[in-house]
């Protein structure tokens, strides 16, 4: 483990060098509180430091002033260097976001000791912040297939959507299903289901482009968002899932001859709509079309034309999202 130490009394800082690197620290030293933060703000700086109080140019108070000021960085452990030994100067020091403090002279055991609680504090930390990255993923990601979940998807397509009417480019979603997933689930069972669902999300994130949002939207329906991909691209890129899923190592999944196959529906934007939701419902349609006209094909947005509504009739999206005809 890496130690800095900022001391500018030369007899001071040997002995604290010596006594660390003898307790096998790997030791960077610097003798004012200057050459301290620029240490501290580098790449990759030691997690642990060791402030002498009184220190020209900048004082031990003012490092870890300037320290706990920053944010999005990994913690450091601060321990304050003193000979004041009063109260008052202790709460300070505390004040300034120091975690610990010693007052010189040092003792050996005791400095050892501090240190000891240094390393299990950054310990704890590092567990914290590995538990709170494992969290984020969780709220993203769909957990069977790795790919990110409907929660993310509605997020992801309202900014995108934002992005794209700002800068006047188009923006592309497939909606894609599993052909009969009923039957092989009932058949296969649900475990074989499972494994052909998990196949067939790395099969999508293997056949899209890395700008691409390729999300479980939930069951066997996936999302798939293409940010600047016009109507064209949108249903080749949508045709070329469809047929590469029929020459794919997922075809181990088939059963009794019944070959996996996919239909989808496909959505642009502006052509079918501005917002998320007549999007989902453009590509929601078309793919309630595909499965209609006999499944593992791919149909573009609506085709019937928007009758015009009758004064007080029901408006055309459920209230509730998604309802849709079961497959
Ligand atoms: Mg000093």
């Amino acid at each position: 483990m890496r130690i800095l130490i900022a001391e500018d009394d030369p007899v001071s800082r040997r002995v604290l060098e010596s006594m660390l690197k003898k307790w096998g620290y790997d030791v960077e030293t610097t003798t004012d509180g200057l050459e301290a933060w620029k240490v501290l703000q580098g790449q990759d700086p030691p997690q642990l430091a060791i402030l002498d109080w009184m220190m020209p140019g900048m004082d031990g108070l003012q490092v870890c002033r300037e320290v706990r000021g920053r944010a999005n960085h990994p913690y450091c452990y601060i321990l304050l260097l003193t000979a004041k030994g009063q109260d008052s100067d202790v709460i300070a020091g505390l004040e300034a976001g120091a975690d610990d403090y010693l007052t010189k002279p040092l003792r050996a055991n005791e400095l050892r000791a501090r240190l000891y609680t240094g390393k299990r504090i950054l310990a704890v930390q590092r567990e914290l912040l590995a538990a709170q990255e494992a969290l984020r993923i969780q709220a993203v990601r769909d957990p069977l297939t790795g790919l990110f979940n409907r929660r993310y998807m509605h997020e992801s397509l309202e900014q995108e959507l934002h992005r794209a009417a700002r800068a006047q480019l188009p923006l592309g979603i497939i909606m894609v299903d599993l052909d009969h997933f009923k039957v092989f689930n009932d058949t296969a069972g649900h475990l074989a289901g499972d494994i052909l669902l998990k196949d067939l999300g790395s099969f999508l994130q293997a056949h899209t482009r890395r700008e691409d949002v390729v999300c479980r939207y939930g069951g066997e329906e996936f999302v798939v968002i293409l940010p600047g991909a016009p109507p064209g691209v949108t249903e080749r890129r949508a045709e070329l899932i469809r047929s590469a899923v029929k020459e794919a190592e997922l075809q181990r999944h088939s059963r009794s001859g019944v070959a996996v196959t996919l239909s989808a529906g496909v959505a642009t934007f502006p052509e079918h709509g501005s917002s998320a939701m007549e999007l989902l419902s453009a590509a929601d349609r078309a793919l309630y079309r595909a499965k209609a006209d006999g499944r593992d094909c791919v149909r573009v947005g609506p085709v019937e034309a928007a009758a015009p509504r009758a004064r007080g009739a029901q408006p055309e999206l459920p209230s509730s999202w998604p309802l849709r005809p079961a497959r």
